[in-house]
């Protein structure tokens, strides 16, 4: 029997894996309403509950944050013992080989509040939370878990391998794509468009998204946070600070360290200007040095093949790993803001930039997607732009038949700094985040202004972001210190943001992709015919 095309096994892959995902996943346990108490704790408050232990926070936020508590707890500016109650709890149980996590889901005081309990294995899970012991008997363990640990292991593996290639990948096919284009003359043209097209993208990307927010409101009344799991540190810079470090990361003072470190802005300058001095220098010298790295490229090119073809495998463990991961208590919680997302990534996707590739690329915009369907489903299982890189470069050249010139330019470039995704996704996250606040808070208004700001503060936070799972999450601190929201407010929307980083990252190869067609375009860059798509059909 006939081996079916590439896409099309990824594509069962995909299916089957979320079926197999849904199968062995745990599921969530309703619990039945506990006690807690509210304690002072050195001149600080804790919430005291026996399941998840106890947030200890300072009185402002608690009286920001659980105001009808607040009303209880606190008589005459003092803290007082008080008991409370705990409603709707439930919990979900994933244990993948690596580690025991508990989500568990609850509302205290009507705010709902999210707790990640996690240990290295059973034993110490037990150990460290007793309070969970009888539920982790009862659930903990066997197939699903096995299932589970097996998924996690493969997906990594293949991620693992599609990172081997990638930056020889990047080299390789920089410096032959640009030591091709015989003069330096065509490059900065072609970088001109790219950085155009990149920037017109991500602010149409932007816009639609505040368009969205504005529209559908999801945040007017939505409980937010509160949270022992807290807000994802690290992303606290200065905006100017941002901007300084991403240029000062695109010259590296030791490319070696660069390449070691997997550096990807520094890799890209490093190899544009490697290859711009093999031009200048021709002769011989730069003669033996292209056809050097030709070969180097052919033979990166067919080693990213192989890899490549065990995409189905990766990507069926990804997809296993994510669905039988997955809590839907906290889904339902968040319901309108994940639909919002999804719309707006949809429009930008689905008729944005479908028109670009077809009134400014020239070409049709769903044979375009089904050449790149295998790098989008990847991206899809994945929530890595950069861990599915060699799969864009694969599609966009051997697929679509755009010239390695262009996409070893526009694609690992791209890869770092054009995220349309990312960048709509902050903007709606970070305006879902005001409009909560807004709502219980009424002297927080959210201005015009502040959404001007989102939406600027947002595009540099997506140039910021690496393409690799959750980076846009981190980045997001960026926006919310710019518009004076609190990062704690992040608190609930981790808990959904896998899924959501699936579809934005699907986005943000989808943009890179479309951009390969818009530049070859307007640089005139011949269009081969696609012989590869019959070859990549054969060989699978
Ligand atoms: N995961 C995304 C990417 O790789 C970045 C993000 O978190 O938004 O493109």
């Amino acid at each position: 029997m006939k081996k079916p095309a590439l896409h099309i096994q990824i594509l069962i892959a995909l299916v089957l894996g979320t079926i197999i995902g849904i199968l062995v996943n745990p599921g969530e346990a309703p619990l039945d309403d506990a006690r807690g108490r509210i304690e002072p704790r050195n001149g600080e408050v804790a919430i005291v509950e026996e399941a998840a232990g106890e947030m200890v926070m300072s009185v402002e936020l608690f009286r920001e944050r659980y105001e009808t508590l607040a009303e209880r707890a606190i008589r005459d500016g003092r803290v007082e013992p008080t008991e409370i109650a705990i409603t709707r709890r439930r919990a979900h149980l994933v244990e993948d080989g690596r580690s025991v996590t508990l989500t568990y889901t609850r509302r205290v005081d009507g705010r709902a509040v999210v707790s990640k309990l996690e240990a290295p294995n059973a034993a110490r899970f037990v150990e460290r939370h007793p309070y969970w012991d009888t539920f982790y008997t009862e659930r903990g363990g066997g197939f699903r878990a096995a299932v589970i640990a097996a998924a996690r292991f493969v997906g990594d593996m293949f991620l693992r391998l599609l990172k081997m290639v990638t930056i020889p990948l990047i080299v390789t096919s920089l410096i032959t794509g640009v030591s091709g284009l015989g003069t330096t003359a065509q490059l900065g043209s072609m970088f001109l468009r790219t950085l155009a097209y990149y920037a017109a993208t991500s602010l149409l990307a932007i816009t639609i998204g505040i368009a969205m927010v504005n529209l559908i409101r999801p945040g007017v009344n939505a409980q937010l946070p509160g949270g022992g799991e807290g807000a994802i540190q690290g992303g606290d810079e200065s905006l100017l600070g941002v901007f300084v470090r991403l240029v000062q990361n695109m010259f590296p003072e030791n490319p070696i360290q660069s390449l070691a470190g997997g550096d990807f802005l520094a890799i890209i300058t490093f190899s544009i200007l490697f290859a711009i001095f093999i031009i200048r220098t021709g002769g011989e010298s730069g003669e033996t040095l292209r056809r050097f790295f030709q070969s180097a490229f052919d033979v990166v090119m067919h080693l990213t093949m192989f890899v490549i073809a065990l995409a189905p495998i990766g990507v069926l463990a990804f997809m296993t790993y994510a669905t039988a991961t997955q809590g839907i208590d906290i889904f339902r919680t968040l319901a309108w803001y994940m639909l919002t997302v999804f719309l707006a990534l949809v429009i930008h996707a689905g008729i944005v930039l479908p028109l670009i590739v077809k009134f400014v690329g020239r070409r049709s915009p769903v044979r375009f997607a089904k050449a790149m369907s295998p790098a989008l489903m990847t991206a899809f299982s994945t929530a890595s732009s950069n861990g599915t890189l060699p799969l864009t470069m694969t599609c966009v050249e051997e697929r679509a038949g755009i010239s390695n010139r262009v996409s070893s330019f526009v694609l690992p470039l791209g890869a770092t700094i054009n995220m349309d995704g990312t960048a709509l996704y902050e903007a709606v996250a970070v305006l879902f985040i005001a409009q909560a606040y807004a709502s219980a808070d009424p002297t927080f208004t959210l201005t015009f202004g502040m959404q001007i700001t989102v939406a600027f503060t947002a595009l540099l936070a997506s140039v910021g972001a690496a393409g690799i799972p959750h980076a846009g999450l981190v980045m997001m601190a960026i926006v919310l210190q710019a518009v004076g929201l609190p990062l704690e407010a992040q608190g609930v929307i981790i808990a959904v943001d896998r899924v959501l980083d699936m579809c934005r990252t699907t986005v943000n190869v989808w943009s890179d992709s479309c951009g390969c067609t818009v530049v070859a375009r307007l640089t005139g860059e011949p269009v081969a015919v696609p012989t590869a798509i019959a070859e990549a059909a054969k060989t699978g």
